[in-house]
C-alpha cells in the first residue's frame, strides 16, 4: 500500500485487538480499573471529548464516564501499547445536554477525522468503535427468534438466551472504482454531493459476488460502460454506518456513457489534466474531487498523479 493509502481517514489502527482477553471477565474488569485506560465516549451517533485548554482529548479515564450519563454498553477496543482502550455508550439525550458544558464537545466521527481533531492513532479505533456501536443499536433483537439478545464478548457478540443463537457484527463491503480508458477516466457525481463535485462510482458488493464482478456490474448499472481488468488498490473502512471501501482500478472497454438517472445525477469522462486540476481546485468550472480523507481522492490521484493502470 503506498503513502497515499495508509494515511486516509479511519485506516490507521495501532490497536492490539486481543480477541483473547474479549471473554476474560475478571481480565477486562481490571485493564478497565486501571489509571492509564482510555474511554471513548459516545451518546448514540455523537463523540464526546474533552476541552483541555486549547487542546481537546477524545479518551476519558474509566472513573470519568458514569458523570456524564448512564453507560449502556462497553467494548474492549484493543491495547494501544500497554494502554487499554474501550468505547462506551451513554444515553443519546446527553448529547444536547453535554454541548451547553464549556468542557466538552459533542461531534460527529466524520468532523473529527475531516477536521483532524484528534491525533491520528485515535481515529482508527474510533471508527471501530461507531461501527459497533451502531451494530448494537440496530440488532438488540435476535434475528432467529425476535427475543432480545444481550452483548457478549466485552461488544464483539450478541447471544440470544432464548434460543441460543449468536450474533457477530456485520461489516459491508462497498466497491468504489475508477473505470479508465486511455488518458480518460470515468466520474459520476449523486444530487446529494457539493455542487461541482464529481467522484469515483461505487455500489455495496452482493453476496455471491467477488470484488472483480461487482465493480463490473455497478460501473455498467450506472454509467453503461464495460469493463475489462480491475485491480485492486487499497480499502478504507467508513463508519458511515459500518462499510468498507474497497478501492479498484478498471480497464474500460467503451467510453459512450448512459447513465443510470436514479443513482447518478451525471458520469462522464474526464481527462487526465482535468482530474488533476479537480484534486488542485483550480478547475476554469469549478469542479472538486472529494475531500482528501476519502478513498475516491486518493484513488484519483494514484491514477491522475502517480500513473497507476487498472
Ligand atoms: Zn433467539
Amino acid at each position: 500500500m503506498n503513502d497515499r493509502f495508509s494515511k486516509l481517514g479511519y485506516v490507521m489502527n495501532p490497536l492490539n485487538r486481543r480477541a483473547d482477553l474479549r471473554d476474560q471477565a475478571d481480565a477486562l474488569k481490571n485493564l478497565r480499573a486501571q489509571k492509564h485506560a482510555g474511554v471513548l465516549v459516545f451518546a448514540g451517533d455523537q463523540s464526546i471529548l474533552k476541552r483541555e485548554g486549547e487542546a481537546l482529548e477524545g479518551l476519558f479515564a474509566s472513573h470519568e464516564v458514569s458523570a456524564l450519563g448512564t453507560v449502556h454498553a462497553t467494548l474492549f477496543l484493543g491495547l494501544h501499547g500497554e494502554r487499554p482502550i474501550f468505547a462506551e455508550e451513554i444515553e443519546a439525550e446527553a448529547a444536547e445536554r453535554l454541548s451547553t458544558r464549556d468542557d466538552f464537545i459533542v461531534i460527529d466521527t466524520r468532523s473529527i477525522a475531516v477536521q483532524g481533531l484528534l491525533p491520528e492513532a485515535l481515529i482508527g479505533p474510533l471508527a471501530e468503535a461507531k461501527a459497533l456501536l451502531h451494530w448494537h443499536r440496530k440488532h438488540q433483537f435476535c434475528a432467529a427468534c425476535g427475543a432480545p439478545s444481550r452483548v457478549s464478548s466485552a461488544g464483539w457478540k450478541r447471544v440470544c438466551d432464548a434460543c441460543t443463537a449468536e450474533h457477530f457484527p456485520r461489516t459491508d463491503p462497498v466497491v468504489i472504482m475508477l473505470a479508465i480508458k486511455g488518458d480518460k477516466c470515468l466520474l459520476g457525481r449523486q444530487s446529494r454531493f457539493l455542487p461541482g463535485m464529481y467522484s469515483c462510482l461505487a455500489g455495496f458488493l452482493e453476496p455471491g459476488e467477488t470484488i472483480e464482478a461487482a465493480v463490473r456490474r455497478e460501473t455498467l448499472e450506472e454509467a453503461g460502460v464495460r469493463t475489462g481488468a480491475v485491480r485492486y488498490l487499497a480499502s478504507q473502512p467508513w463508519p458511515f454506518p459500518a462499510s468498507l471501501m474497497i478501492g479498484c482500478l478498471a480497464e474500460a472497454l467503451n467510453d459512450d456513457v448512459t447513465i443510470d438517472h436514479t443513482e447518478l445525477e451525471d458520469a462522464r469522462f474526464f481527462t487526465r489534466d482535468e482530474v488533476r486540476l479537480m484534486l488542485e481546485g483550480t478547475h476554469p468550472e469549478g469542479l472538486l474531487a472529494p475531500q482528501p480523507m476519502a478513498i475516491a481522492n486518493a484513488i484519483m490521484k494514484s491514477w491522475a498523479l502517480d500513473g497507476g493502470e487498472a
